[in-house]
């Protein structure tokens, strides 16, 4: 069932956008390409959304009088990222319609309620256990048995925040290094490979899904998405009603991204939800230019009230990632027949920093299936 969602935007009208990177950036893009206007929110001055937009507000997500401002200026709120504040979400959610709804964000802010969230839809997950003491990391480590993942509930991610335990590991020190009393323990999982989906679900719940892409990391860091994932069709389908269960369970609007590994097992591979993303994601960034409609424009849409694009892939494509100082090779890049090239303006490249994206399309001449 979908509630009813009152938002209808109309070309010229404003969305609000909390977070200022790249994903940000993107959407303001996707935005403009359709007549809508962008106001983005970020505490930083030097946030590469506010490069394309008219309007920036830059003030910190705890500024009560710069949020009221913000959402007097604009007809809708979204965010390009999950750790929005809850404070920031209440304040904004009481003035103006913010999608997908905030409530989401309580469940997929912390790796113990969004895991619980997944197992309760009848969806697998690797075993864990909450831990919340070394003694509750001992009896976990008993139940779950080694190798296993610490990871810190909240503010994790490209790999932060998380170590795995093996055999010969002091418990003791690895709890005290995590610095937080708010963990969960997750059997590790010898995956195949990684794979995600990224689907849309409008204001009318109807759902459209990208094809599946496999992900592989450096580092903890995204670094190569490939489009389709190299998985059976039968496998690619159930990945697809995952993310089409959690969406419809949350009554989501917008973007939405589902992390899953391939696990080996007897009778085949099969399926386990590591985590889900509320927003548009690295990992959809190849359907800008090997899609019919971009995750950007598709998110757009949803949180508009304008209706889906339906979802068709040009080819076989790949995206890398160009991270930290790779972006001193984009003249390269750009010289290269067949690849499109996407630099998020950040001024210094950091290790570890996503300072842009290539993507490449193989097209085919067959249509490709859904
Ligand atoms: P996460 O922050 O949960 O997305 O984890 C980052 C990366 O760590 C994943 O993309 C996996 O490569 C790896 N990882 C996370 N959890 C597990 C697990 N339970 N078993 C094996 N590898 C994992």
């Amino acid at each position: 069932m979908t509630s009813l969602n009152p938002v209808k935007l109309r070309p010229g009208d404003t969305i609000g956008i909390l977070g200022g990177g790249q994903l940000g950036r993107m959407l303001a893009l996707a935005a403009a390409r359709l007549g809508l206007r962008c106001n983005v929110y970020s505490p930083d001055p030097d946030s590469p959304a506010f490069d394309v937009v008219q309007r920036a507000t830059c003030a910190e997500y705890a500024d009560v009088a710069a949020l009221e401002l913000f959402a007097s200026e604009v007809d809708v709120i979204t965010y390009e990222f999950e750790n929005v504040p809850s404070g920031t979400a209440m304040i904004l959610a009481a003035r103006r319609p913010v999608l997908p709804d905030p409530a989401v964000l309580q469940t997929t802010q912390d790796r113990l309620a969004e895991k619980d969230f997944v197992r309760r839809l009848g969806i697998a997950t690797a075993d864990y256990a909450d831990v919340s003491s070394l003694e509750t990391l001992q009896q976990a480590v008993a139940r779950l048995g080694l190798p296993a993942v610490l990871k810190t509930r909240r503010f994790g991610y490209d790999g932060k925040g998380q170590s795995i335990i093996r055999d010969a590991d002091s418990l003791e020190a690895l709890w005290s290094e995590l610095g937080t009393n708010s963990a969960i323990l997750e059997k590790f999982i010898p995956f195949e490979r990684e794979i995600s989906v990224v689907a849309a679900r409008g204001a009318d719940g109807r759902v459209e899904c990208f094809d599946v892409t496999e992900n592989e990391h450096r580092d903890h860091i995204l670094k190569t998405s490939r489009a389709p994932a190299r998985i059976s069709d039968e496998l690619a389908a159930q990945a697809r009603t995952i993310a089409t269960t959690i969406a419809d369970a949350f009554d989501y609007v917008g973007v939405l991204a589902v992390e899953m590994f391939v696990v080996p097992g007897p009778s085949g591979p099969s399926l386990m939800v590591n985590e889900i993303a509320p927003r548009v994601h690295n990992s959809g960034h190849w359907t800008l230019d090997g899609a019919s409609v971009s995750q950007f424009e598709q998110h757009i849409r949803a949180i508009a009230g304008w209706p889906l694009a339906p979802v068709h892939r040009h080819g076989e494509v790949a995206m890398t990632n160009l991270i930290g100082n790779e972006i001193d090779d984009y003249g390269a890049w750009l010289a290269k027949p067949g690849v499109t090239v996407h630099l998020y303006g950040k001024g210094i490249a950091r290790e570890g920093r996503k300072m842009g994206h290539i993507t490449e399309v193989k097209t085919r001449s067959r249509s490709q299936k859904r």
